[in-house]
């Protein structure tokens, strides 16, 4: 795929273009934005257009019919590099044996192009090593870092690169993206996947907000639930719970509201939102966001359910049918 075909990120394309246009390609960047949103592909794309063989004057692009272009889209090509974390993380082997990759002389390119996915799972001693690297970068070549927590790189190793930044895709965009890809999905889908591709792809991301939002009405109305199989679904289901409570701001706020995220939801949302105030609305969410803090720490998840529970129970002073809650 060529810059100029990709989707959803205008301004981005539009600075990398004119980069290759003027041939003024900086040796290290960050492409930095929410996960899923292309921003590895627009990578590819770049490695292309910096090495096309397409002579042609003030090209700023691929041709995507050239040697050199074949072979990134096979990923095939002896002067790219991809490395991604094995087991959570970047480690300093992978450093050490991109070093010595990026030291020699391209074999067929201008530029030998090192793509490092998930580059914020640099461990401390990669990093540090990495950071030499970047200070010191050989002639000749370019260094994507691709990261959807930013805040995460060292300042030393971001300071190094220029930063192009990736926003999550528009409706419009994602429905784009979709029909590029022979797709189409409901629109209550398209909207839970908050502008990443991956969501837009599987069917889980719907059912998984099914699931989560049984809980939601379960703990409010005072049922007794199981806790949550494991961490990652406690997680889930945090990250679930606020954008419901987003969703229940937006309605009292604005009724009329079409930017809700669970728009399929909306009837049962609305019903909810009546049996609580915005103050204590917008307390449960600074109370639910902060708890999601201490997920880093082994935390009991039966002694959180119960917190949760006892919480939103008090919070909301209804039944979602409407019905006075039984505070026996
Ligand atoms: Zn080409």
């Amino acid at each position: 795929m060529s810059l100029a075909a990709i989707l959803g990120h205008e301004r981005a394309v539009r600075v990398l273009r004119g980069m290759v246009r003027l041939d003024r390609i900086a040796s290290a960047y960050l492409f930095s934005g929410p996960a899923q949103t292309g921003k590895k592909l627009a990578a590819l794309s770049f490695a292309k257009a910096v090495n096309c063989m397409d002579d042609s004057p003030s090209r700023d692009d691929s041709c995507d019919r050239c040697l050199s272009c074949h072979k990134v889209d096979a990923l095939t090509h002896p002067d790219m590099r991809i490395i991604t974390a094995e087991e959570g993380m970047i480690k300093i082997e992978q450093i050490r044996e991109i070093e010595d990759f990026l030291s020699l002389t391209p074999i067929e390119w201008r530029a030998k192009v090192l793509i490092v996915d998930d580059a914020d799972r640099l461990n401390l001693a990669a990093a540090n090593a990495f950071l030499k690297t970047l200070e010191e970068p050989p002639a000749g070549s370019v260094i994507i870092l691709l990261s959807a927590f930013e805040e995460s790189l060292l300042d030393t190793i971001r300071s190094r690169c220029v930063i192009i930044n990736f926003t999550p895709l528009s409706l419009k965009a994602g429905r784009a993206v979709l029909r590029s890809l022979g797709r189409d999905i409901g629109d209550a889908h398209l909207r839970l996947s908050m502008g990443s591709i991956g969501p837009m792809l599987s069917d889980e991301v719907v059912s998984r907000r099914n699931r989560d939002f049984a809980i939601f009405e379960g703990l409010i109305s005072g049922q007794k639930l199981t806790q949550w199989k494991e961490k990652e679904e406690m997680g889930q289901w945090f990250e679930s719970a606020l954008v419901f409570l987003r969703d229940m701001l937006c309605l009292k706020t604005a009724p009329e509201a079409v930017f809700l995220i669970n728009s399929d939801k909306k009837r049962q949302l609305s019903d909810l939102s009546k049996t609580i105030d915005a103050k204590t609305l917008v307390e449960v969410y600074e109370k639910i966001s902060g708890l999601m803090n201490y997920f880093i720490f082994n935390i009991n998840r039966s002694i959180v359910i119960n917190y949760i529970q006892a919480m939103l129970e008090s919070s909301f002073t209804q039944h979602p049918s409407g019905a006075k809650k039984n505070r026996g």
